[in-house]
């Protein structure tokens, strides 16, 4: 029986993976922060996924297509551009889950097709230029190729605005395992310039105006007024001391 390449295997195996790293990316991450954009204008997170969503939609027939019936003609006739599309669509405001959802159908769909029929790799679709231009000859392993780029492509530009805006996982299943006897540095008197974020300041420090005090300074010192860590970084201190 024939089998798949060692190269579709892996044209294949970046495809298939989409849906799980694009999930991966979007792992307990906050709803607030699907309306983030790397710009403003640009994309949301929201849109993204229903844009690679649509990719499915569109693209899932046509390979069944030039797997059933290799050679027939395709028209995208009326696509208005991706912007009016969305528009039209309310990419901006719609839930992501069902999405999300339909993304892992047609991942899993294509993924087991292309499996079953492996000798089908170049079974195609002729896609007709609605405007009269060229015909081009579109074959399955040239969706599978064009669509794992995509979904490359895109789970970067949500790294990208999720870094951008410190959007953090919030693990809320996860467990937590709490180990005593650290040894770590633990401050609230960096220099500001000298970190990307915002730090509260020490209390005691303020209250000295000094910038001596640290509450952990690995094997050497753990203040009297720290009081441990919550997640992700929010130091627990017990300055000014009860009287
Ligand atoms: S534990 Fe509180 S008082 Fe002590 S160094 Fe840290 S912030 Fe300052």
């Amino acid at each position: 029986m024939a089998a798949l390449t060692q190269s579709q295997e892996q044209t294949l195996a970046r495809f298939a993976s989409g849906s799980d790293r694009l999930r991966a990316a979007l792992r307990d991450v906050p709803d607030s922060a699907f309306d983030l954009s790397l710009e403003p204008g640009e994309w949301s997170i929201r849109q993204i996924v229903h844009h690679l969503s649509d990719d499915g939609v569109t693209w899932c027939m046509a390979l069944r297509k030039a797997l059933a019936t290799p050679g027939v003609p395709i028209r995208f006739e009326g696509f208005p551009g991706n912007e009016a599309w969305a528009n039209a669509l309310g990419y901006d405001r719609l839930p992501i889950q069902p999405a999300l959802a339909l993304i892992a159908a047609h991942g899993e769909v294509i993924a087991q097709l292309m499996r079953h029929f492996p000798d089908k790799w170049d079974g195609y679709v002729t896609a007709i230029d609605p405007a009269g231009g060229a015909e081009q000859k579109v074959t399955a392993g040239d969706m599978i190729g064009f669509l794992g780029e995509h979904f490359d492509e895109h789970i970067k530009v949500i790294e990208a605005i999720m870094q951008r805006h410190k959007v953090q996982h919030l693990q809320v299943n996860e467990q937590i395992r709490k180990l005593g006897g650290a040894n770590v540095d633990i401050d609230l008197a960096t220099p500001p310039e000298q970190i990307a974020w915002l730090q509260a300041k020490c209390p005691w420090n303020e209250a000295e105006r000094t910038d001596q005090h640290r509450c952990a300074v690995k094997n050497v010192s753990i203040c009297q007024y720290f009081r441990g860590v919550e997640p992700l970084d929010t130091l627990l201190c017990g300055y000014p001391p009860s009287l």
